[in-house]
């Protein structure tokens, strides 16, 4: 499905402009600068359909995307960036609530952490939301290149521990470089049994 062409369709900054749930959905969520731009170009194979931020932080949009008539890739707005006021923050929080909480077609939501930097408060925030409205996630560590292979190994130990209790994540940690490819071609297999065929 990801050698589909990636196409934008639609950008919401409220819930009554999401576009109709018509094709099967997998958002991806992170703070801003986890590489979450990078991993669906890397996925895709599309440079330059998803703009990599310029602005971190200020973009307060979830943007959908479709693979044909196939899947639909959906880019959360990042979180917590240091300078973003509260009311940003206040926004952001109705804003993804409503989408995972309601979403109908939201298959799974995937998670990116920084391999470096781990789970930090605001990960484990929308964590909780996702386990009150059962909304299936995995967690997916990124730039996973600039880090020890025994360092990222034992960073997806220490989050599968700390999620070991929670009932909506559905794999184990998954780990990618959206700069050398690892990783990538298991993250395709495991959200192309999604797709619409
Ligand atoms: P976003 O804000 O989550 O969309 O993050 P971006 O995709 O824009 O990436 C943020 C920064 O991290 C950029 O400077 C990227 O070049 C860098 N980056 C993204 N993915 C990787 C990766 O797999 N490895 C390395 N070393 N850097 C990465």
């Amino acid at each position: 499905v990801f050698r589909n062409k990636l196409e934008f369709f639609a950008a919401a900054k409220v819930s009554s402009s999401f576009p109709p749930p018509v094709l099967p959905e997998i958002a991806f969520a992170g703070r801003s600068n986890v590489g979450k731009s990078s991993l669906l170009n890397a996925l895709t194979r599309q440079w330059g359909v998803v703009r990599t931020s310029d602005k971190p932080g200020l973009t307060q949009t979830i943007n959908f995307f479709r693979l044909a008539s196939k899947l639909c890739l959906v880019d959360l707005p990042g979180y917590g960036f240091a300078y973003a006021k509260e009311e940003v923050k206040d926004a952001w929080e109705e804003l993804v609530k409503e989408y995972v909480s309601t979403r109908v077609g939201l298959q799974k939501v995937c998670l990116l952490v920084d391999t470096k930097w781990g789970m930090k408060p605001r990960d484990y925030e929308l964590v909780d939301l996702m386990e009150r409205s059962q909304t299936p996630y995995q967690i997916v560590l990124t730039k996973t290149d600039i880090v020890f292979p025994i360092d990222v190994a034992r960073r997806a130990m220490q989050i599968q521990e700390s999620l070991k209790k929670n009932k909506s994540v559905v794999n184990p940690v998954t780990m990618v470089s959206s700069k050398t490819g690892g990783g990538i071609r298991h993250l395709r297999t495991v959200l192309g049994k999604f797709a619409r065929f």
